[in-house]
C-alpha cells in the first residue's frame, strides 16, 4: 500500500513536469523591483528595471517616475539671507519669503553721499565741505568734519622777510637815514618809543567811531653824529599793513584838505576803514643834537593787529606804484602795533 502512494506521487511529479513542458510563458512586464515574470510558472528573464528616480525639488522627497515610490525625505529649501534689495531666497529652486532686508543708509558726509553700510550703494551727494576761505588769523576747517582745507595764510611781513618789532617802550633802536642837504651821507639816530596810547577818541580833533580806537604812538629820534650836524637830516616814515601790504596801499586815499589818508582794514572777513595822519618836530639842535619826534595816530578798528608803523631809509626813492617791500630797508626800523 505503502508502495502505491510513492508510486502516485511520482506519477504527479512527472505529470506535472510535462505539463509545464507545454504552457506557453504568460510574461508579465518587468517593474522597477521585478524582471518579467511567467505568470504561470513564476520563471523570470532579464532584470528588474530599477527605480527611475526623479527629484522633488525641496519639499518633496525622490519619487520614482514609474512606481510612485518615494526615497528618504524632502531636503528643505537652502535659504540664502535676505539682502538689502532681495528677500530670503532658496539657493536651490529660487523660492523666497519674507522681506527684503532693506537698506541700513548712513547718513551723508562731506566727502561721501548716502551710503548702505551693508552693500555699499549709495544714494544722492557728498554734502561738500562748509568752511569760510583761509585768512590771515585762521586756517580752514570744515565745520562739519574739522578737516582743515588750508592754512591760515602767511602775513606779507614774513613773507618778504621784514623783521617787524612789537612796541616797547623804553628800548633804542638804531636808524640810520640819509643826510638832508647831501645824499652821500647817512646819519644814524638813537629812536625809541616814548609814549603810546589807545583811545577812543576826543570828538575834537579824534574823531570818535563805534568800533574803532585811536592808537597814537610817538617816537623820539636823537641824531647827534657828525654827519647829521653838518649835512642836516632827512628822515622818511611809513605806515604798512603787516598781513597785506598791497591792498593797504593800493587803497590808501589821501586828502588834500585834513592832511589826513584813509585806507582798507580786512579784518576777519570784515572790511573797515581806517584813517592815519602824521605829527612831526624837530627840537633844534641843542649842541650837537637833534631830536625829531614823530606822532603816529591811527583809528584802527578794535582789536585789529596789523597795523605797523615804519622810519624809512630816506635813502630810498619811493618809485610809482612801489611796495615797502621793494624798497632797501636794512635801515629801515618797523614797529607792528598790538
Ligand atoms: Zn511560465
Ligand atoms: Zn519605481
Ligand atoms: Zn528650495
Ligand atoms: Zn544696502
Ligand atoms: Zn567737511
Amino acid at each position: 500500500m505503502k508502495k502505491r502512494f510513492a508510486f502516485l506521487a511520482l506519477l504527479l511529479a512527472v505529470l506535472l513536469l510535462a505539463a509545464c513542458g507545454q504552457h506557453e510563458h504568460q510574461w508579465i512586464d518587468a517593474t522597477c523591483t521585478e524582471p518579467e515574470t511567467c505568470s504561470i510558472c513564476g520563471e523570470t528573464r532579464g532584470e528588474a528595471l530599477g527605480h527611475r528616480w526623479k527629484s522633488g525639488g525641496c519639499t518633496e522627497p525622490q519619487t520614482c517616475a514609474r512606481c510612485g515610490e518615494t526615497s528618504g525625505e524632502a531636503p528643505g529649501h537652502d535659504w540664502q539671507p535676505a539682502t538689502c534689495a532681495a528677500p530670503e531666497t532658496c539657493a536651490v529652486c529660487g523660492e523666497t519669503r519674507g522681506e527684503p532686508a532693506g537698506h541700513s543708509w548712513q547718513p551723508a558726509t562731506c566727502t561721501a553721499p548716502e551710503t548702505c553700510t551693508v552693500c555699499g550703494e549709495t544714494q544722492g551727494e557728498a554734502l561738500g565741505h562748509d568752511a569760510a576761505p583761509a585768512d590771515y588769523w585762521s586756517a580752514s576747517v570744515c565745520a562739519r568734519c574739522g578737516e582743515e582745507l588750508a592754512p591760515a595764510l602767511t602775513p606779507d611781513f614774513v613773507a618778504y622777510g621784514l623783521d617787524a618789532h612789537l612796541i616797547e617802550r623804553g628800548k633804542t633802536y638804531d636808524y640810520s637815514t640819509v643826510c638832508y642837504d647831501d645824499e652821500s651821507f647817512s646819519t644814524v639816530g638813537k629812536a625809541s618809543v616814548t609814549s603810546y596810547t589807545v583811545t577812543p577818541g576826543d570828538g575834537e580833533k579824534l574823531e570818535v567811531r563805534e568800533g574803532y580806537s585811536w592808537h597814537i604812538v610817538t617816537f623820539e629820534i636823537v641824531f647827534d653824529d657828525d654827519n647829521a650836524y653838518n649835512y642836516g637830516i632827512s628822515p622818511d616814515i611809513a605806515y604798512e599793513d603787516y598781513y597785506d601790504i598791497r591792498h593797504h596801499d593800493d587803497t590808501m586815499d589821501y586828502d588834500d584838505e585834513t592832511g589826513r589818508s584813509s585806507f582798507d582794514i580786512v579784518f576777519k572777513g570784515v572790511t573797515y576803514r581806517g584813517i592815519f595822519f602824521l605829527e612831526n618836530s624837530y627840537s633844534g639842535w641843542s649842541g650837537h643834537s637833534n631830536t625829531w619826534t614823530c606822532s603816529f595816530y591811527l583809528q584802527l578798528p578794535d582789536g585789529y593787529d596789523g597795523a605797523v608803523v615804519g622810519l624809512i631809509d630816506g635813502h630810498n626813492d619811493w618809485g610809482d606804484g612801489d611796495y615797502v617791500f621793494d624798497l632797501d630797508n636794512s635801515g629801515s626800523l618797523f614797529f607792528r602795533l598790538s
